[in-house]
């Protein structure tokens, strides 16, 4: 196990079958171990820099009906809502003025929302935060929605393929999704120019360690500038309302894996994480993440954007208490970077 940890860690890849080893039989001793080195290769690329982004959470209607999400379709008890243009615009103004330079706008798969109107949106921000960055994380669309929403001042685009089993994939969507087009969307966004994310959720139902190796090959070849990894967390209204949660350990042991392959990539520590266990935000980043997104959606919306239970939003969560995740930040001997954060390839 000590060999392949240090071998990832030289060489940023595996054979399939030892990836399997490491997944299968990583103990307590052996994820410090890996936790460390991915801590030592994201501090050899950003130092004790964390970047954060603003997250605007711009509405939880959704056409589809996935699974495992709080939001989907099918629940009738979610109160849905929708951000106005003024709305998102005085979330950025906000976030300016606290120090934010990356807005990501995220939320259901919404058929009001159509190109034109997030095109606006786009282009209303970049006009007035030319020195921001803007991500979208609006789930799929054409390739020509996509070229307009880059054309209209996007910048990085955020679409977990979730997994890349096509029968996993069956057992987390209905019939009328398909893996196909989410790759394709993926496909698109990197060709378009986006900085593109993509990732999972680990210890999705259903979800097998061959599953996992099959991920992991699917991001090693993509390459994305952005890996999105955090535990599946059950909600209450949804199919998968009984089923265990990812734990903290795979999540650990899996953001390890990617900061190895990866070493410059953007890897979240995220709020699916922070809401699984008290320390979650700090153990992601002590595991190899670089970056933590802060809520800046209206206070009195956030609760209603919960793709699953008890979704941590407040505090060091909020971009509000900026202050106390600076703190949190210290305490582990990290510190928060106000600037954009691009992605820059290995020199
Ligand atoms: N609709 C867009 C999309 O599909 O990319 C953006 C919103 S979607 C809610 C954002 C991400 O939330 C999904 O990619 C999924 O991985 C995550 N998510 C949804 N339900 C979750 C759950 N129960 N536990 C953990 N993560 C969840």
């Amino acid at each position: 196990m000590r060999s392949l940890i240090e071998r990832l860690y030289r060489e940023h890849t595996l054979a399939p079958d030892e990836l399997r080893s490491l997944l299968s039989d990583c103990d307590a001793t052996h994820l410090e171990l890996i936790n460390a080195k991915a801590r030592e290769v994201a501090q050899a690329h950003f130092g004790n820099r964390i970047f954060i982004r603003g997250l605007i959470e711009i509405g939880n209607c959704c056409h589809n009906d996935c699974y495992y999400c709080g939001i989907r379709r099918s629940d009738r008890n979610v109160e849905r809502y929708r951000l106005d243009k003024e709305t998102i615009l005085e979330c950025c103004r906000e976030g300016y003025a606290l120090g934010f330079r990356t807005f990501v706008l995220q939320g259901g798969e919404d058929n009001y929302l159509t190109t034109e109107r997030i095109s606006d949106i786009i282009a209303t921000i970049r006009q007035e935060f030319p020195d921001a960055a803007i991500t979208l994380s609006l789930g799929e669309k054409s390739t020509e929605a996509y070229e307009r929403f880059f054309h209209a001042g996007a910048n990085r685009y955020l679409l977990r393929h979730e997994t890349h089993n096509p029968a996993h994939y069956l057992k987390l969507h209905p019939q009328s999704m398909s893996l196909g087009n989410r790759l394709r969307c993926l496909d698109d966004l990197k060709r378009i120019g986006f900085q593109t994310g993509t990732g999972i959720m680990v210890g999705s139902p259903g979800q097998t360690v061959d599953n996992l190796v099959e991920d992991i090959i699917y991001i090693e070849k993509l390459r994305p500038e952005m890996i999105g990894i955090g535990p599946f967390l059950p909600h209450h209204d949804t199919p998968f309302a009984q089923m265990p949660a990812g734990t903290l350990e795979q999540t650990l042991l899996l953001l390890s894996i990617f900061r190895l392959m990866h070493p410059n990539a953007l890897i979240p520590s995220t709020t699916a994480l922070a809401t699984l266990t008290p320390e979650g935000r700090e153990r992601g980043i002590l595991a190899g993440a670089n970056v933590v997104m802060p809520n800046l959606s209206p206070v009195d919306q956030r609760s209603k954007y919960a793709l699953y239970d008890n979704k941590a939003s407040m505090g060091a969560e909020a971009a509000e208490g900026l202050r106390l995740l600076q703190e949190r930040l210290e305490r582990i001997g990290y510190t928060i970077d106000m600037g954009r954060g691009d992605y820059r390839p290995e020199a």
